[in-house]
């Protein structure tokens, strides 16, 4: 297999990452990576400028989104790959997602007025137009103001849950969220197995629903995964008939530590992993 050439999960100011989806597809050109999927949360509006992106700095773009959805009470992150992002299906469960952020947005601005912090919706979507707008976004606001030193501190102190600022959200269902990626001519793929706390019953558990309610791709390759987690995700991917993809999380600055490509320096996503997603969208 030929290594370390494609990143399939990457953020832009269309969500949560701090670089645009032009500079995210230059920055790939340039270390070199064949292939590259933007994967905004919640939204597609950085799409269509990543692919023009792709045509100038001659690398292969993939559309795609990352779903925040709903199982047994946790919040599960789905991607979509290939899907169109003009699909009649995909615009009213978007803004429906979208509606809800903007009130749960309120509802957290709301207590950081009180609590003294100039904060305001107004303000936020002036500097970021037609971003899926989150609590990375308020972690910002809160580090300009001198209430955190970075990202993951404005998180620890107060937007994580149980933390004086956080509100929860309402997730969509994951079998839902997978309809509807389907629905829209894309491939669904777990995200970051490993992220959400469960030990290994827990685990296989959440793998075989998701590929029960049509779940195609698991996330195999991700920032920090050992050696041998990749295997025990290998394992299970293989027995539940799942293709495997992987990307690093690319977020710029909001999570300065991981690179684009590289992870934290050891990520090497097999490009073999975008020829198995090809194949899976052709069928
Ligand atoms: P939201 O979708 O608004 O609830 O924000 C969730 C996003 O915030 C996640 O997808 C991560 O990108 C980011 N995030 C969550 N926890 C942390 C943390 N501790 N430090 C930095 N970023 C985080
Ligand atoms: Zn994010
Ligand atoms: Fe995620
Ligand atoms: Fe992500």
């Amino acid at each position: 297999m030929t290594t370390g050439k494609i990143d399939l999960h990457v953020h832009t100011t269309a969500s949560d990452g701090t670089l645009s989806p032009w500079e995210v597809v230059r920055l790939a050109a340039s270390i070199g990576l064949a292939a590259v999927a933007v994967t905004d949360h919640d939204t597609m509006a950085g799409v269509p400028e990543a692919l023009e992106a792709g045509k100038a700095f001659q690398i292969e773009v993939i559309p795609g989104i990352e779903i925040s959805t709903g199982y047994r009470g946790a919040d599960i992150h789905v991607l979509g790959y290939g899907l169109d992002w003009n699909a009649p299906a995909l615009t009213p469960v978007l803004e429906w997602v979208q509606k809800d952020r903007q009130r749960r947005n309120e509802k957290m601005m709301e207590r950081m007025r009180a609590d003294g912090v100039a904060v305001s919706m107004e303000e936020l979507s002036a500097r970021i137009p037609g971003a899926s707008i989150g609590r990375p976004h308020l972690a910002q606001v809160l580090m300009q103001q001198g209430r955190a030193s970075s990202v993951s501190d404005a998180f620890e102190r107060y937007l994580s849950p149980g933390r004086p600022y956080y509100q929860p959200r309402t997730y969509i269902p994951m079998a839902e969220a997978v309809e509807v990626i389907r629905s829209c001519k894309g491939a669904a793929v777990l995200a970051h197995p490993l992220q959400y706390g469960y030990s290994s019953p827990g685990l296989r558990a959440l793998v075989a629903y998701a590929a029960g309610v049509g779940v195609s791709g698991m996330e195999v390759y991700y920032t920090g995964y050992t050696a041998a987690q990749r295997r025990e995700l290998l394992c299970l991917a293989a027995e539940l008939g799942l293709f495997v993809t992987g990307g690093s999380d690319f977020h710029g600055e909001n999570k300065p530590s991981i690179q684009l490509g590289k992870g934290h320096g050891q990520l090497s996503v097999p490009t073999a992993c975008l020829e198995s997603l090809k194949q899976h969208l052709s069928q």
